[in-house]
């Protein structure tokens, strides 16, 4: 596997620059096998993979360009960069023997694997070296889903945060992990020795390699949070509104900064856009200090916990009032809904829900706020 990311990388980086359309560079391929004979030890389908991997590169630098971002170009993968290669369509298979189960790939052989679930239907295996891991991403086709009609009543408004990661508009709170956070301390250990070792030594190598391994570790763990949580909201509800993020803008307070980035919502957005049924994203104006039951604007700093409205005499969590507006916001923005569902239904639906069972572990639940 290694020799092949070799073989593939060589040839990424030979025609990386040369000026060709994606059909020109296939000619060249067959014409570049009679010159390159070892070029034929690798399976046929996947070197084209790596000519589809340029272009596809090309192509998003392209578009970056096109919206107005500053791009560089792309440049030569070194070693230590390039770590995937792909099979497409064919050269691969995934067979069980005995107790182990097998994925045979042409031109390299058998290879046993550790299956997650069973497959079927595979059109395309990525192996994917991850520091001193290797992974095999399947790629199968399912029957597309139809849903014929979203259900209104099964719709959640969701406030992310930085303590809380999550309160959602039917009282559910969850914690926020900061996996970084916890591990800062190793980290900062870690990265310091790898400075005080020499450059290129086999020592740097070494401590680079724990500190990659810290870093994937922290990786794993925020990403496993995040499918879990998108996946129970997916399940739960059709409809999911969440609040507009400009992280970008929130980067610039360089106190808050590490936390943002830690809790990863841009992540949980995105597999959310995949998962759910169908996710809105509201305007976050005014969706902390607008009081949900009766409209009154209540300014708070971020230190007061508690929504107390003066006019209505409403007392609840402010991150539980906030996903209220976002819920009632994100109607507003479909016509359609609004006339069979109003807010208080919404207030009645959360009371019965209150103690909603989770699949993540109970540590990470807050009690619904009395
Ligand atoms: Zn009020």
């Amino acid at each position: 596997m290694v020799e092949t990311l070799d073989g593939c990388r060589w040839l990424y980086n030979h025609f990386l620059s040369k000026d060709l359309s994606k059909e020109d560079l296939q000619f060249a391929l067959t014409e570049l096998k009679e010159h390159k004979p070892w070029l034929r030890n690798y399976h046929s389908k996947m070197l084209q993979m790596v000519i589809h991997k340029i272009d596809s590169a090309r192509k998003a630098l392209t578009t970056l360009r096109k919206k107005g971002y500053k791009t560089g170009k792309s440049y030569y993968l070194t070693h230590e960069k390039y770590n995937s290669f792909t099979y497409n369509q064919s050269g691969f298979r995934i067979q069980r023997h005995g107790k182990t189960d097998l994925l045979w790939l042409s031109n390299i052989g058998y290879i046993a694997i550790r299956l997650h679930r069973p497959v079927k239907n595979i059109k395309q295996i990525t192996i994917c070296r991850r520091i001193d891991k290797w992974y095999a991403f399947v790629c199968c086709e399912l029957s597309k889903p139809i849903f014929k009609f979203l259900n209104p009543n099964k719709s959640i408004g969701i406030d992310v945060g930085i303590t809380k990661f999550i309160h959602d508009s039917d009282n559910l709170a969850i914690e926020n992990p900061l996996f970084l956070n916890k591990i800062v301390k190793p980290l900062k250990r870690s990265s310091r020795k790898m400075a005080r070792r020499k450059k290129g030594s086999q020592n740097h190598k070494k401590a680079k390699t724990r500190l990659q391994i810290l870093h994937e570790r922290i990786r794993n763990k925020r990403n496993d949070f995040l499918h879990k949580i998108s996946s129970y909201y997916s399940k739960q509800y059709d409809v999911v509104f969440l609040e507009r993020l400009h992280v970008l803008n929130m980067v610039k307070n360089s106190y808050l900064a590490r936390y943002i980035l830690d809790s990863g919502w841009r992540k949980f957005k995105q597999l959310l856009e995949y998962k759910a049924k169908m996710i809105v994203e509201v305007e976050p104006k005014n969706t902390t200090i607008n009081c949900h039951r009766c409209g009154n604007k209540v300014p708070k700093t971020l230190a007061i916990r508690i929504h107390k409205c003066d006019v209505c005499g409403l007392a609840i969590d402010r991150d539980y009032n906030a996903s209220m507006n976002i819920l009632q916001g994100g109607l507003l923005l479909l016509p359609v809904v609004r006339r069979e569902f109003t807010p208080v239904e919404i207030e009645c639906r959360s009371k019965k829900q209150e103690n909603i069972g989770f699949p993540i572990d109970s540590r990470v639940l807050f009690k619904p706020f009395q």
